[in-house]
């Protein structure tokens, strides 16, 4: 007998080689209909597969990420199954689940495959799915897969397996098509009910431009038919609301091929909404303590070997800039921590200059591969609401639930509603992974699993993920149309201080290493703002909205009288502009909402002679008339509440 132990600390015995599904159905029939994946020892494995030892088990339904992973690879074997149908011949590089869906790189040789094909790719996996075909694993030596990839002639394949261990390499196989891949995967075909091709892209084969460019064909399927139907709701919501579009709109972004790929250019109003972000961060950041700092957009190369950055990004990033002295390098930064480290270095600190927050706004650039650049989510040089906490050991809870508050009173006032956090630990079977002692590394964690429950967050704690060089709290925001984004994170680093020699002088006199905490709780300023007009379809909160009203003169002869409101509500720091063109109030009304201005103020004949100003909200239509007065204390209270 062997024992299982549930997520919940429960332990109960099976057979040997028993499945994640036996043991769903032990439990309760309409359990084991509805697993799609299981987890044993932290790996996610099909639920067919035998345990033939004491094991951790959870069990994954639809709910799960780790079901849909699952579920969408499978999916990318039954596309490809599909078009080696449909496709004689076809080869294939690679096939696997991403955060939402699948696809499959494939190389059609001389028959191109469009948009127009993508249906009767859906219809013919649907037929296919229905034959309940079963996923067959095969173990295979490496001699015996390269010869089968070899004799198929798909070249991409016979590359993949030469970069295998040899005895650890599987076929999986369902009807008639055979594929190289570890798993997991579904019992069988049969669940999969609802399917949608999304898209066709080109991808260089291993994403390198200098090989050939493949069809990469993106799916997503559902176990239900109205799951897809919802699904397809949502993505039409997504693309009105797209931060790309809204941007283009409200005109507060833009880029240039001339200035290069990835490196966004704000237009004033992004820039000013920008600034009233970080006045807004910077404002918080006072009041809890940070110091502002400014460094450079570009360190001696040194200095990043010395941080282990360079290791990191060296090669796959920007190269170094040279200088007419010969051998002097430079790096554009990708962090700005080295940099606070040696800020840091600046003069000797004792225990009683701790904690040290240093704050700054930090443009960092980092090499995207083109194909990975998206809008301003995925960008090649962003500016990160960036702060280094140098503190004591004992200090770290204190620190942690300050930085929580910070992150949770910004949610709070950018009106993000729901969020989780993950607590990120290292795992303790693997150790020798990690930098830092025992002893820092349960202080640490167990103090911001306390602040996390002190701030009442709903946390999941995964173990094994932390970095190797501390345990991290990172933020998701569920937006308005139920998509998370992964937001701000907090993180401890043991690596840095020590890198750096980094000391402080303790009560006793003796010489300790402080421990360095990084946090970004907008991550970065232009992926933020990018998640703030997907959440709010381009509808910013009043405070923070490049426009707060417009003045709509209904004819020409109120301009002037318009002229003075205008001046008033701006003396009075309410962002007003004044629309006196030539155009009916109707076709005025209409495209100033289009452009999301919250307030629309008509001014005519009834309106100068009362002295008033006739006032339209968006989404709530006709509020009345009132003096301007009135109208900018209103703003007042409501900006005051907002930001509360
Ligand atoms: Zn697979
Ligand atoms: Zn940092």
């Amino acid at each position: 007998m062997i024992n299982i132990t549930f997520p919940d600390g429960g332990i109960r015995q099976y057979q040997k080689g028993v499945t994640p599904f036996e043991i769903a159905n032990s439990i309760s029939p309409r359990l084991a209909s509805e697993i799609l994946a299981a987890t044993v020892n932290s790996k996610i494995t099909e639920v067919n597969r035998p345990i033939n030892q004491d094991s951790t088990l959870k069990l994954h339904k639809w709910e799960d990420q780790e079901a849909k992973s699952t579920f969408w690879h499978s999916s990318s074997h039954l596309m490809a199954e599909a078009l080696e149908l449909l496709y004689p011949g076809i080869k294939f590089g690679i096939g696997p689940s991403i955060e939402t869906g699948f696809y499959y790189d494939v190389d059609s040789g001389d028959t191109s495959i469009t948009e127009g094909d993508l249906k009767r790719i859906e219809d013919k996996m649907l037929e296919l799915a229905r034959e309940k075909q079963t996923f067959v694993r095969k173990d295979v030596s490496k001699e015996e897969a390269m010869a089968t990839y070899a004799k198929k002639g798909d070249e991409y394949k016979c590359e993949l397996i030469k970069d295998l261990e040899d005895g650890t390499i599987s076929f999986y196989t369902i009807g008639s098509f055979t594929d190289l891949c570890r798993g997991p995967h579904l019992s069988d075909t049969s669940v999969i009910k609802a399917i949608k091709l999304t898209s066709i892209a080109g991808a260089y084969w291993r994403g390198n431009e200098k090989n050939k460019m493949l069809t990469r064909i993106y799916g997503v399927t559902f176990p239900q038919k109205k799951l897809l139907n919802e699904y397809l709701v949502m993505m039409e919501e997504a693309k009105k609301r797209d931060h790309r579009k809204i941007g283009k709109e409200l005109e507060l972004f833009a880029f240039s091929q001339r200035v290069g790929q990835g490196l966004p250019l704000w237009l004033p109003k992004g820039a000013m909404l920008r600034e009233r972000l970080e006045n807004f961060l910077k404002a918080v950041q006072k009041k809890h303590g940070y110091l502002p700092v400014i460094t450079p957009h570009i360190g001696l190369k040194e200095l990043y070997v010395t941080s282990g950055h360079y290791a990191k990004y060296g090669n796959d990033s920007f190269q170094p800039i040279h200088t007419p002295q010969e051998g002097e390098e430079f790096l554009l930064k990708p962090m700005n921590c080295p940099h606070h480290c040696e800020i840091y270095k600046v003069k000797p600190r004792s225990y009683k200059d701790l904690p040290l927050r240093l704050a700054e706004f930090g443009t960092v650039y980092r090499y995207e591969q083109s194909g990975e650049l998206h809008g301003l989510t995925r960008v090649r040089g962003f500016t990160q609401d960036d702060a280094h906490i140098f503190c004591r050991p004992d200090q770290l809870e204190e620190e942690f639930i300050k930085v929580i508050d910070i992150v949770l009173y910004i949610f709070r006032t950018l009106d993000f509603k729901e969020y989780t956090a993950q607590i990120s630990l290292r795992d303790p079977n693997n150790k020798e992974k990690y930098i830092g002692s025992d002893e820092n590394w349960d202080k640490a964690e167990s103090a911001i699993i306390k602040a996390a429950a002190l701030k009442g967050l709903s946390t999941v704690v995964e173990t094994g993920e932390a970095a190797f060089y501390g345990p991290k709290l990172d933020f998701m925001v569920k937006d308005a149309i139920g998509r998370k984004w992964q937001l701000g994170t907090i993180q401890v680093d043991y690596n840095l201080p020590e890198r750096f020699e980094l000391e402080y002088v303790g009560a006793d006199d003796k010489k300790y290493r402080p421990v360095m905490i990084h946090r970004a709780p907008f991550g970065s300023i232009e992926r933020f703002v990018a998640v703030l007009i997907e959440h709010t379809g381009g509808k910013f909160p009043l405070w923070l909205t490049p426009e707060q009203a417009v003045i709509l003169p209904i004819s020409e002869k109120f301009n002037d009288y318009a002229e003075k409101v205008g001046e008033f509500l701006n003396n009075n720091d309410i962002r007003t502009s004044i629309d006196d063109r030539n155009e009916t109030i109707g076709k005025k009304i209409r495209e100033n909402e289009l452009k999301r201005v919250p307030f629309l103020l008509i001014v005519g004949e009834k309106e100068v002679e009362s002295n008033k100003i006739s006032v339209r909200r968006q989404g709530e239509g006709d509020k009345g008339q009132m003096i301007a007065k009135d109208f900018v204390t209103m703003i007042e209270n409501e900006i005051k509440e907002q930001l509360g």
